[in-house]
């Protein structure tokens, strides 16, 4: 164990920055293709999708990453996932969905706000780079449409 970590793994190197992109999200002053939203969670079109779909899922919560959030905070979060996941099965026909939650940069993450990837998955189609390409944003626009969409049938 490293001098600056401790037992619960609660220090990924990052302290967490209130001026992160995803926090200037939940604050209005970054756009968003907004598919969700609540009193503690906010869901979006990643601007750099890996798959036609990819969905974040934020807490509203300040936290980098799962060891600097409340346990109250992470059970909003996951609800609020499984709910999206499922509109997003649902608006992209998704034989499979995959979660990915990455916690410090050694583990791939790149934004330090807690997030869960909803990624849906159907056979032969493979993912793309992480945090590559943008996509037309009126595409993006379009597939939270879809998943607004499948959510409203949700009730
Ligand atoms: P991670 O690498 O797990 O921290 O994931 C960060 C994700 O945020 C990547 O998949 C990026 O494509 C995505 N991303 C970065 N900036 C934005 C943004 N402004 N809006 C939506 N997604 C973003």
């Amino acid at each position: 164990m490293s001098d600056s970590a401790n037992d619960s793994g609660r220090d990924l190197e990052n302290s967490y920055d209130p001026d992160n992109i995803f926090a200037k999200i939940i604050r209005g002053e970054l756009p968003a293709f907004k598919v969700y939203e609540d009193e503690h969670t906010l869901a979006f079109m990643d601007i750099m999708p890996q798959v036609e779909g990819h969905t974040l899922v934020i807490p509203k919560a300040g936290g980098a990453n799962i060891f600097d959030l409340s346990d109250e905070a992470l059970r909003a979060t996951i609800t609020t996932t499984k709910k999206v996941a499922s509109a997003v099965k649902q608006a992209f026909s998704a034989e499979g969905i995959m979660i990915a939650q990455l916690n410090g940069s050694a583990a791939g993450q790149t934004v330090f706000h807690l997030h869960f990837h909803v990624l849906p998955r159907n056979a032969g189609i493979e993912l793309g780079l992480h945090n590559r390409l943008t996509v037309d944003h009126e595409v993006l626009a379009k597939h939270a449409e879809q998943i607004r969409a499948a959510l409203e049938t949700a009730g």
